[in-house]
């Protein structure tokens, strides 16, 4: 289960990720892209933070409408349309709660995934944010399926993030800047598969400070 205050207050610690995180997420676009993922990341989770104080007695849906809106207006670039994509979509499958339950957050990771998918139209290997984020999607899932708890689940979706992270690798860019690279961009990793990676590492430290406390 996870509630409103910890949401809150993953989203205050991934502004804080982000900005401890700016300058390696801009050395890898550096690498394959135009240098500014941590800037463009950095830039948004700032706004959200100074917004988030608006949204403390609204719902989950709202909370997330709010930072898809502040992304689309701050961020910029791809990944300003595609984390704002993500969250209005995430938004819309919890309207109204005040907590989620492992299905709430399954149902959210599989919207996050599709709104990607239709906003940038990559395929699984394209070597982008979605080679992160949909491994972590299907992971948790499963795992919920199989009767894991939220906590172990959000575990081994992360563990599937930053493997599928690393697996951005090798894979040659097939969307976005690094694709005007073609073979150059093999041998890097993706920014975005990586702020998704901190993004999620970041609510699997706040799920298990809760669970344990
Ligand atoms: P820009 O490429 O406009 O400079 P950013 O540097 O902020 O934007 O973000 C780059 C990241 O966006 C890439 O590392 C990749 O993960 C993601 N990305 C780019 N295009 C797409 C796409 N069509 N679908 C999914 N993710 C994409
Ligand atoms: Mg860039």
């Amino acid at each position: 289960m996870l509630n409103k205050e910890q949401i809150i207050q993953w989203l205050e610690a991934v502004a804080t990720v982000l900005e401890e995180n700016k300058d390696y997420l801009t050395e890898l676009d550096a690498a394959i892209g135009d240098a500014d993922h941590g800037i463009n990341m950095n830039r948004g989770f700032q706004k959200v933070l100074t917004q988030l104080p608006t949204v403390t007695n609204k719902d989950i849906g709202s909370i997330f409408k709010t930072v898809s809106m502040t992304l689309i207006s701050t961020v910029g670039g791809a990944s300003g349309p595609l984390y704002g994509t993500l969250f209005l979509r995430a938004s819309a499958v919890v309207t109204g709660k005040s907590e989620l339950t492992s299905e709430d957050m399954a149902k959210v990771f599989a919207a996050a995934v599709e709104g990607v998918v239709q906003r940038g139209k990559a395929n699984l290997g394209d070597k982008t944010m979605l080679d992160a984020l949909s491994p972590a999607a299907n992971t948790f899932t499963e795992a919920v399926a199989n009767g894991s708890s939220f906590l172990e689940s959000l575990k081994q979706a992360v563990d599937a993030a930053e493997s599928g992270m690393k697996n951005t690798i090798p894979m040659l860019a097939k969307k976005g800047r690094a694709s005007y690279l073609g073979d150059r961009s093999i041998g890097h990793q993706d920014p975005g598969a990586t702020s998704i990676y901190l993004i999620l590492k970041t609510l699997l430290y706040h799920v298990r400070l809760n669970t344990y406390k």
